[in-house]
């Protein structure tokens, strides 16, 4: 039943490979996220058996469904659009938010971690193509938002998300990767660029991801 999920690994590892020999520095840092969205718990738990340390979860509610029957051994990270009334049901079980665009967000996280006596990792989103439909800050609002949201106690910016335009993913991870490798020489601890979905993780490797964030490829396409 889950052949189809290690054959893909095996896949996407591969390819990865290629693409990490070809374009980065031996010892970067590279990790494959499984974004478990429509994804029953048992088949999350097959990708784990098959070494997957990093799930990535998109919507509240599946997620509370699902995240006790999860495998322990992976880390789990939030990746979708995020409300700022729902932070509270995952400031527990994650150890990354990935989809901080708003200084409001970033406020109640850190006031919830901070009740939770934790700090929680975010990365900044940016809607790097400024599209009206995505979620996301845009480029030129990004920096006094890192800047403002410094200032918290509780929550660590780690790095940036982005999810490009359709059939411009090449072009946005390259500006992607000019944002961050400029923010870096402020914030060395800001290491983390979050991109690359199954249709074009090749290239987010290319441009310095070094989560990419995987569904459909890893386990077939959603119901
Ligand atoms: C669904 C989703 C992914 C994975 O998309 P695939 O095309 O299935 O690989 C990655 N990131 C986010 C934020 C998603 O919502």
């Amino acid at each position: 039943m889950d052949a189809d999920i290690s054959e893909n690994l095996k896949r996407i590892r591969f390819e990865i490979g290629e693409a990490k020999a070809k374009y980065r520095k031996p010892d970067d840092d590279l990790r494959i996220m499984a974004v478990t969205k429509t994804v029953p718990f048992e088949r999350v738990n097959a990708a784990v058996g098959q070494g997957i340390t990093l799930l990535g979860e998109n919507r509240v509610q599946e997620y509370l469904e699902k995240k006790d029957f999860y495998s322990k051994e992976a880390e789990v990270h939030f990746i979708g659009s995020l409300q700022t009334n729902k932070v509270k049901y995952i400031i527990d079980s994650v150890s990354m938010i990935h989809s901080v665009d708003s200084i409001k967000l970033a406020a109640e996280v850190d006031r919830l971690a901070a009740k939770k006596e934790r700090c929680m990792d975010i990365l900044i989103e940016v809607n790097i193509g400024g599209e009206e439909s995505k979620s996301g800050v845009s480029p030129d609002r990004l920096y006094e938002l890192i800047s403002e949201a410094s200032e918290f106690e509780n929550i660590k910016i780690k790095g940036l998300m982005t999810i490009p335009p359709i059939g411009r993913s090449e072009s946005s991870f390259e500006q992607m990767q000019r944002l961050f490798e400029d923010i870096r020489t402020k914030r060395p601890e800001m290491n983390i660029l979050s991109m690359g979905m199954s249709s074009d993780y090749v290239a987010a490797v290319k441009y310095g991801s070094n989560i990419v964030r995987i569904g459909t490829g890893i386990f077939g396409s959603r119901k």
